[in-house]
């Protein structure tokens, strides 16, 4: 790890394993929320970010704004888009931050280098073209301009309620404890999600 990162930058590498172009989007994106909302991390679940993919920007947003899954101020929406909302519950405002299409567009010669290193068949030539261009592309990413990176919008917002802690039921079919509000119905016995098999969907 390179010891010139900033502290929460080192912080969030930790968190994440390793450092990787969409950990610097992600920590980039953290850094733009808490300069535009003038806020530190989360203590308790006075902020709540809204993330919609699972990449690996989102454990830069956990690591800094301290907006986690278990805390249950991480709300996760599989759109596949590096957007973060972070919402200030206190003051009823946000901000949105959008990841623009420029940071991670390659040129055809860097596409073909990187479809080779992912099927396993690039030269120890070409993996080292591919590591110097994605450290290229991390340096930039921490360098650019804001704005370069991002749409920013602010926003007044309604806030998500504030994660509940419900009863537990436990199932008639495995035996676990299951929180009620997620509870099904299988042949008449309160079951798990798991338990209660597919949907009733018809195919549509
Ligand atoms: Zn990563
Ligand atoms: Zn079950």
């Amino acid at each position: 790890m390179s010891a010139h990162y900033p502290e929460d930058l080192q912080k969030a590498i930790r968190f994440h394993g390793h450092m990787c172009p969409g950990l610097a989007i992600g920590y980039r994106a953290a850094r733009t929320a808490q300069a535009h909302l003038a806020i530190g991390p989360a203590e308790d679940e006075e902020l709540v970010a809204v993330v919609e993919s699972d990449g690996c920007g989102i454990d830069a947003i956990q690591a800094l704004l301290s907006c986690t899954m278990g805390k249950g101020n991480l709300i996760y929406r599989d759109h596949g888009k590096q957007v973060y909302t972070v919402l200030d519950r206190k003051r009823g405002l946000g901000i949105r931050v959008a990841t623009k299409p420029g940071p991670f567009q390659r040129t055809p010669e860097q596409e073909q280098i990187f479809r080779k290193v992912m099927s396993g068949e690039a030269s120890q030539e070409e993996v080292k073209i591919f590591e110097k261009s994605r450290e290229q592309k991390i340096k930039e990413i921490l360098e650019a301009e804001e704005t370069a990176l991002f749409t920013i919008e602010k926003i007044s917002c309604e806030p998500p309620e504030k994660a509940r802690i419900f009863n537990s039921i436990t199932c008639e079919f495995c035996g676990e404890p299951v929180m009620e509000p997620r509870a099904r119905v299988r042949d008449g016995k309160m079951c798990c999600i798991p338990c209660a098999g597919r949907n009733y969907d018809r195919g549509w």
